[in-house]
């Protein structure tokens, strides 16, 4: 069987940790029958570029008949007095897949626990995926208003939009330790009671699972107090992006850390959590892994291939240790010289 894979690399370091990506997808892809074609489309920066349009048509169209869809990062000050920028082009390209749930793994493995600024006793055996709502809430919400007296923006959601994220929120929970935390300000917002009340409603199609509800100041301060108590953390649109921000800082580098967007059934996406790191681009010094681990996300939750995620997992995680780090680990190995004692590893 053939896996189309549609590569928009981007801009910045986009390129060079996807390249990295690639290399280290087909040393690990090398044994299995499965054949994968990386094809890649002008997206980001490069899309203005090479097509005056963030998001060219040829990209959308591709991404949609693609069986997963890699991603590197796009931006950077290049474009910043262009009259549509980068970042327009990944909101358009959410919007139109509908890729309604971000899924980011927080996990802080021992080779990086000197890094953390928390300290090791509190951080280490840190491993929880944070859930994020990514198409609807205060992002969307309609009626806004800017003027100089006065502004206001809408937090709407509606039931099947709660209901849908939390689902998938507790099917994961489902493969891991059985343990979700609910973030809301139920206390406070009609919003958040809505969300409670359909979490405990859903919660009864899966008595596997425990549940608990944290208020988003409460949980804001129990990820950086506590970053090991977690397990599966769903949440809204908004809390979710300042939550998994914060937790970012637990493995101490950006660099190292992947992430995930799913629809209700078409094509999945799969990219970095950080930018395009456009001060550090072109010189071969990027932190890949943070790639890496989105081309494992795809394997697992696009294919089905848990094994060779694993194997690559293991392998990335295995250079770490041996002190092979890219310089935002405090080492100074290349982006291509880490990739390579991981394709070696593999090997
Ligand atoms: P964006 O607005 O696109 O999120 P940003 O301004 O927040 O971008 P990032 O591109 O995320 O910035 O980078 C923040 C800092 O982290 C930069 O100084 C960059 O050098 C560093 N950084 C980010 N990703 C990596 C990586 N993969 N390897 C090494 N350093 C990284
Ligand atoms: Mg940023």
């Amino acid at each position: 069987m053939k896996k189309n894979i549609a590569v928009l690399a981007g801009d910045g370091i986009g390129p060079e940790i996807m390249a990295s990506a690639i290399r280290v997808l087909k040393a690990g892809t090398k044994s299995v029958s499965t054949e994968f074609e990386y094809v890649e489309y002008p997206f980001g920066g490069a899309g203005i570029d090479a097509a005056g349009d963030p998001l060219p048509d040829e990209t959308i169209q591709a991404c949609q008949e693609a069986d997963a869809i890699l991603l590197g990062a796009i931006g950077g000050p290049k474009w910043d007095q262009a009259p549509k920028r980068p970042e327009q082009g990944l909101l358009q390209l959410r919007k139109a897949l509908n890729l309604y749930a971000n899924i980011r793994p927080i996990t802080v493995p021992d080779s990086l626990l000197p890094l953390s600024p928390i300290k090791e006793a509190i951080v280490k055996g840190t491993d929880f995926v944070v859930v994020r709502e990514l198409t609807s809430g205060i992002y969307f919400g309609e009626p806004r208003s800017l003027t100089d007296e006065e502004a206001y923006d809408t937090n709407r959601y509606q039931v099947h939009e709660i209901e849908r994220i939390v689902r998938k929120a507790f099917e994961i929970a489902q493969g891991r330790q059985k343990r979700l935390v609910s973030v809301d300000k139920a206390n406070v917002l009609a919003t958040s009671k809505l969300w409670r009340k359909t979490v405990e409603r859903i919660a009864k199609e899966y008595p596997d699972v425990t549940v608990e509800h944290q208020y988003v100041d409460a949980a804001a301060m129990l990820i950086v107090q506590k970053p090991t108590t977690f397990d599966v953390i769903v949440t809204e649109n908004l809390f979710g992006d300042i939550l998994s921000d914060e937790a970012s800082v637990l493995p101490g580098t950006l660099g190292v850390l992947p992430s995930a967007s799913h629809s209700e059934s078409g094509v999945s996406l799969y990219e970095p959590i950080h930018g395009s790191a456009p001060d550090i681009a072109g010189k071969n010094v990027a932190n890949p892994v943070s790639m890496i681990l989105s081309a494992t996300l795809m394997l697992r939750q696009s294919f089905n291939m848990d094994d060779v995620a694993d194997q690559i997992e293991e392998a990335c995680y295995a250079v770490l240790n041996e002190g092979t780090v890219t310089r935002d680990l405090g080492g100074t190995a290349m982006t291509s010289e880490f990739t390579d004692a991981v394709i070696e590893k593999l090997s």
